[in-house]
C-alpha cells in the first residue's frame, strides 16, 4: 500500500510499478482521490498494490470520510506500507504525523524518498531518518531509479506463496545436503547423525519412491537431510561412483539451505583435499548455499600424525572460495565431533537468515575506512548508502556515486568488513550496486 501527502509522487510511483496509467498524475494537490489497485510482477512474484490517494491523518474534514475509511481497510490488509515523501522539499508536519501513525500500525513501513534523481541521494537522505522509519529507499519514480531495491524488500515482506505456506512447518526446518566424493564418509556420517536422535523418514512429494528425506529435531531445530537413499547409494565402479557423487551433489544442493561439504582427513593424497573435493565444494559455492567444511575420519588422520592445524591450512588453501565456511573435525565412524557439528549447523542456519537494519548498516558504513581498501586508482567509488534487501542468503544493495562495477578487491574488502561487524558465518554475502544514474527496466 502506498501512502503519503499529496504531490509527493504516489501516482507516478504506482504507474511506474504497475506499468499502467490507471491513476491520474497532476500537479494539483490531492488530484488522485480514488483508491486504486494494481498488480505488480517482480522476480516471479506477483502482488497487489493500492494507491490510497493522499491519505492524510487529521485531515478527515478535507478528505471524504469514505476515502479515509477505505485507506484504513487497505492498511489492515497490507503486508507492507510504502510511505512516499518528496526528497526535494523539507519534511512537513503532516509527513511527521503520518510516519508516527504508521509506526503504530504494526505494519512494516518502507520510506520512499522520491524525486531523487542523479547524485543527490547523499545530501538529502539523512534528514529523512528523522521520521523514525528504519528502512529508507531513495528513488525517482519518474525516472525509475532505485525501484529494484524497494521491490526486493517488498517481496521479502510478502507472506510466503500459498503452496509454500501449506507445507512449511511452524518452526522453520533447515534443509541439509551432505555432499562429497565417494568414500569420504557421507553414509557413515548420515547414520551417525540420524542414530543420535529420533528421526522421521519422509517421502519427497513428486519424486521417485527412493528419494527419501530424513527429518530430525535437534535442540528444537528441525533438520531435513535430503535424499538419504541417494546418499547411501553406491556406484558400481569407481568412475560411476565419482559421477554419481557429482550428480547427487548438484541435485541435493538445489533443495538445500546448508551443505555439509565432506573432506576425507585421512586421504593419502594432497593432504586430504582432492580435485573432486574442490569441484563438489565449488557447486555448493555457486549455488549460494551456506556451507560447513566437515573434515571426516579425524581418528585415522590423527593416527597418521596429522594435526588439525595442518589439515585446516590445507583445506583453506584449496578451498579459498569457501573462506566464510567454518571447519569442523569429526569422526563419523567413532561418532566424535557431533556436538560441534550440530552447534555449527545451528549457528550457520541462523546467520543465513539474519537481517541487519538499514540504520545499523549505515552506522557501520560510516565507520569503515575505505582508504584501506586495496583498489587501483580510478576504481574507487563512494558508497552513499547501503541496505540489506533480502536474506537466505543475505543480499545488500549499495548505492554508489557513479555507475561502474565494483572492483573485486573493493568488493572483498567490503565483504570482510561486513563479516567483521555482523558475522554471517557460513553464508555467502551478495552485494549489488545501484548508481544514481541507473534506470529501472
Ligand atoms: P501524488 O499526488 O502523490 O500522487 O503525486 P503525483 O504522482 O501526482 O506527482 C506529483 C508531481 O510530482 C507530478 O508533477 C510528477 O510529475 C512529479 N514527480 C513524481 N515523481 C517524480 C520524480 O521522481 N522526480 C521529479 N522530479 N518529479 C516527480
Ligand atoms: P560415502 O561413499 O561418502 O557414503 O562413504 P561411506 O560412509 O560409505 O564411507 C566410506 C568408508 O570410509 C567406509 O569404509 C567407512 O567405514 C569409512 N569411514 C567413514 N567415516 C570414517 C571415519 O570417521 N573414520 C574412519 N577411519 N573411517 C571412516
Amino acid at each position: 500500500m502506498i501512502v503519503g501527502r499529496p504531490n509527493v509522487g504516489k501516482s507516478t510511483l504506482f504507474n511506474r510499478l504497475t506499468r499502467s496509467r490507471r491513476s491520474i498524475v497532476g500537479d494539483e494537490p490531492g488530484i488522485t482521490r480514488d483508491r486504486i489497485e494494481g498488480q505488480v510482477e517482480w522476480r516471479g512474484r506477483s502482488f497487489g498494490i493500492t494507491d490510497t490517494g493522499g491519505l492524510l491523518p487529521g485531515d478527515e474534514a478535507e478528505i471524504p470520510a469514505a476515502i479515509f475509511a477505505q485507506a484504513q481497510v487497505a492498511l489492515k490488509s497490507a503486508s507492507a506500507v510504502v510511505m512516499v515523501v518528496d526528497g526535494r522539499s523539507e519534511l512537513t508536519a503532516p509527513d511527521i504525523e503520518l510516519a508516527r501513525l504508521l509506526r503504530t500500525s504494526g505494519k512494516p513501513v518502507l520510506l520512499a524518498v522520491n524525486k531523487i534523481e542523479g547524485r543527490r541521494a547523499e545530501s538529502t537522505i539523512g534528514d529523512f531518518y528523522q521520521l523514525g522509519l528504519e528502512e529508507v529507499f531513495p528513488l525517482s519514480a519518474e525516472h525509475g531509479d532505485g525501484l529494484d531495491a524497494l521491490l526486493d524488500r517488498v517481496i521479502a515482506l510478502l507472506p510466503a506463496a500459498a503452496e509454500a505456506a501449506a507445507d512449511e512447518p511452524a518452526v522453520r526446518e533447515t534443509r541439509v545436503a551432505i555432499i562429497g566424493r565417494p568414500n569420504v564418509g557421507k553414509s557413515t556420517l548420515l547414520n551417525c547423525l540420524l542414530g543420535e536422535e529420533r528421526s522421521i523418514v519422509s517421502p519427497v512429494a513428486g519424486t521417485t519412491r527412493d528419494a527419501v528425506d530424513a527429518v530430525l529435531i535437534h535442540g528444537k531445530t528441525p533438520y531435513r537431510f535430503i535424499d538419504t537413499a541417494g546418499i547411501r547409494r553406491k556406484g558400481a565402479t569407481h568412475a560411476l561412483a565419482e559421477k554419481l557423487s557429482v550428480v547427487m551433489a548438484r541435485q541435493h544442493l538445489e533443495r538445500a539451505d546448508l551443505a555439509l561439504v565432506l573432506i576425507d582427513g585421512a586421504a593419502p593424497e594432497e593432504g586430504g583435499v582432492l580435485a573432486l573435493d574442490a569441484t563438489i565444494a565449488g557447486y555448493a559455492f555457486e549455488a549460494q548455499r551456506s556451507c560447513i567444511l566437515v573434515v571426516n575420519k579425524w581418528d585415522a588422520a590423527q593416527a597418521m600424525g596429522r594435526t588439525q592445524k595442518e589439515l585446516e591450512q590445507r583445506v583453506r588453501e584449496r578451498l579459498k572460495f569457501l573462506a566464510f565456511a567454518p571447519i569442523v573435525f569429526v569422526s563419523a565412524r567413532a561418532g566424535t565431533g557431533l556436538p560441534q557439528l550440530f552447534a555449527a549447523m545451528a549457528r550457520v542456519a541462523r546467520e543465513r537468515r539474519k537481517r541487519i537494519t538499514t540504520a545499523a548498516m549505515n552506522r557501520f558504513l560510516a565507520t569503515v575506512d575505505f582508504t584501506r581498501a586495496p583498489v587501483p586508482a580510478g576504481q574507487r567509488v563512494r558508497i552513499l548508502y547501503m541496505a540489506q534487501v533480502s536474506l537466505a542468503p543475505p543480499q545488500f544493495v549499495l548505492f554508489i556515486d557513479r555507475a561502474r562495477r565494483l572492483h573485486f578487491s573493493y568488493r572483498r574488502f567490503l565483504e570482510n568488513q561486513i563479516r567483521r561487524a555482523f558475522g554471517f558465518e557460513g553464508t555467502p554475502i551478495l552485494l549489488k550496486t545501484r548508481a544514481g544514474s541507473r534506470k529501472h527496466q
